[in-house]
């Protein structure tokens, strides 16, 4: 296939904002796509190479980049950069200069799907001695065989901005539709659940229809999607709801880790599903060490404490060990971690998800032995609420912020991918006015004053809609910040900015800056109010009001392992509403 029939789909589909047209043109799209050709066109609309447990990094200094675009077109090399400086997006200047290239050569090659994607991890591939040199070369001469519109999204795909907004959803939508029905979407969600890769479901469906999924089985090194927990306001609910009986277990707050365990090897994913394991070599050794079988998927919580009192720590302590490649030996010392577990998704070739909780925490305790770093969440198994509320207070005593209750029904299946009452979370901060804090999604930004005069002063926050695939703003959030958090908010943001509000954004505010939706802060506010100016919820509890938080503070987390699409959903912000009407 032609990459210029990509380029001009992403072209289209950049243009709407609403996800089923969105949909319809994926579909128009995939309709056209050869079978062997499905895995690499996926893999780019999605603006990766791999999906992402394989860690393969897109991206190319800008300097490079902007030389090759230079080489390519002949276009003054002042004027690129004056293109770059004017809005930093590589894939405007590679549009606006191929558009006004010099003299078009009779040698150009006509690009196809296979030749981008194989150039791209070329480039992405390769470093050393030379390597700069072939990616100059290899981007130039891709420069020089695009039209404006393949050499904006070539350019793009390779900065890692491809910003095209599909969400996952979306994607299995199309794949519904394409390739088999809608009706049967819910079957695709279940194999990209199970695998984590959007591509390869993708393939197999083209190439084996529907039949061909049931050949996606969860193995030890592919990470599969974390299950998600609903929230209740109080433990006689959280009981009723869950049939009068359930597990309480330990909410401890640290990192999730999604633990594949084989013989002469063992990974370590985040609930994001990066490959953490080269951060943190100690949990590698002491799990090692606790596993008595010979292959498992667990699941658990890496949690901080400290090495002289033995005490948890808190949660960003953690943060401190992530991202570190070159002191890593004195952050193992100085950081140790432990590793609380709390379910057993695989073991000895058996997959464990469709059983229920009481045999899989069976199994893990079956196949693990408890060590000083390595212990499984402590768990009451209880109908009685007095007891319950006893044990929640404990956990809190001890600097826990809550506790998690499973079903014990005969479905409490782990539900990969998906949030639902098989679990459900309380915490400490339900018991005040606000229940929860909530994670919110930075959209735009408004000028500081006083003391912030020339840095931002307040931003413009939102909540994620997934029905209609578009960032609902909720609040203007001010304070929480101290100097140091202040002044890295532009070098946390300015990589997002865009110069008008983000077509994913609905926003009745006019902010003086507007960002792609893409970092997530976490937020505590003291009461979620009905307002005319804020979108989250529009109309849905009145006429003419959306939701808002009022008096909102940043707590000091950026979450770093949410995409904008997982942040505080406007279905949550909803749920929270209704339970404080209460
Ligand atoms: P969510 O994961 O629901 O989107 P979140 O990331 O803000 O929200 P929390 O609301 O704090 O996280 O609660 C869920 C997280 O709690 C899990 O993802 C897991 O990391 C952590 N956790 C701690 N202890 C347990 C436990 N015993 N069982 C399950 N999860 C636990």
């Amino acid at each position: 296939m032609d990459y210029l029939t990509l380029a001009e789909a992403y072209e289209k589909i950049e243009a709407t904002r609403s996800r089923l047209e969105m949909a319809d043109l994926l579909v128009e799209l995939l309709r056209q796509v050869p079978v062997d050709e499905v895995e690499m066109v996926i893999l780019l609309t999605q603006g990766k190479l791999a999906p992402d447990f394989k860690g393969v990094e897109m991206g190319i200094a800008e300097k490079l980049a902007l030389k090759a675009i230079y080489e390519a077109t002949r276009v003054n090399e002042t004027e690129i950069q004056k293109l770059w400086l004017r809005d930093g997006d590589l894939g405007n200047v590679a549009f606006e200069a191929v558009s006004r290239k010099k003299q078009t050569s009779l040698f150009t090659e006509h690009l196809s799907v296979k030749m981008v994607f194989r150039n791209l991890e070329q480039i992405a591939g390769s470093s050393g001695a030379g390597s700069q040199d072939m990616k100059l070369k290899l981007l130039a001469k891709m420069m020089h065989d695009s039209s404006p519109v393949e050499a904006k999204y070539i350019a793009r795909t390779l900065a890692g901005k491809l910003r095209l907004g599909i969400a996952d959803m979306t994607l299995i939508d199309a794949l519904a539709i394409a390739y088999a029905s809608k009706e049967e979407r819910d079957a695709i969600e279940r194999a990209y659940n199970t695998c984590s890769d959007l591509a390869r479901v993708a393939t197999i469906l083209a190439g084996d229809g529907l039949g061909g999924l049931e050949n996606i089985k969860l193995e030890v090194g592919i990470p599969l999607r974390a299950m998600l927990a609903e929230r209740l306001p109080g433990i006689p609910e959280i009981l009723e709801k869950l049939g009068g009986k359930c597990a309480f277990e330990y909410k401890y707050d640290g990192l999730r880790i999604q633990a594949h365990i084989r013989k002469d090897k063992i990974q370590l994913f985040t609930r994001q599903l990066e490959d953490v394991t080269g951060q943190f070599p100690d949990l590698v050794e002491i799990l090692g060490k606790s596993f008595k079988g010979k292959a498992a998927v667990l699941e658990g919580e890496c949690v901080p404490v400290d090495i002289n009192t033995g005490e948890m720590l808190p949660f960003q302590t953690v943060s401190k060990r992530r991202g570190r490649k070159y002191e890593l030996t004195s952050a193992v010392t100085e950081y140790p971690v432990m590793l609380y577990l709390f379910d057993c998704l695989y073991l000895e070739g058996g997959d464990l998800t469709q059983t229920p909780y009481t045999n899989r925490r069976k199994m893990l305790k079956k196949c693990i032995k408890e060590t000083e770093r390595v212990k499984l969440a402590e768990v009451l198994i209880t109908d009685d609420a007095e007891e319950a509320e006893e044990y929640f207070r404990k956990v809190i005593g001890k600097g826990g912020e809550g506790i998690m209750a499973k079903s014990l029904a005969p479905d409490s299946y782990y539900r990969a991918g998906s949030r639902g009452w098989n679990w459900i979370k309380f915490k400490r901060d339900y018991k005040s006015e606000m229940n929860d804090t909530v994670d919110l999604v930075v959209v735009g930004a408004f000028s500081g004053k006083g003391r912030r005069a020339g840095n931002y002063g307040a931003l413009l926050m939102a909540t994620y809609n997934p029905e209609r695939g578009i960032f609902e703003t909720v609040t203007k959030l001010g304070s929480g910040f101290d100097d140091a958090m202040l002044a890295l908010l532009p070098e946390l943001l300015d990589t997002h900015k865009t110069d008008k509000v983000h077509r994913l954004v609905d926003s009745k505010m006019q902010a003086d800056y507007w960002f792609e939706p893409s970092v997530v802060l976490e937020v505590k506010g003291a009461e979620i109010t009905l307002s005319p100016i804020h979108t989250c919820g529009w109309e849905l509890v009145r006429k003419n009001s959306g939701l808002a938080i009022r008096f909102p503070r940043y707590t000091g987390k950026v979450r770093q392992d949410k995409p904008a699409e997982e942040a505080t959903s406007t279905d949550e912000m909803l749920a929270m509403y209704e339970m404080q009407a209460k």
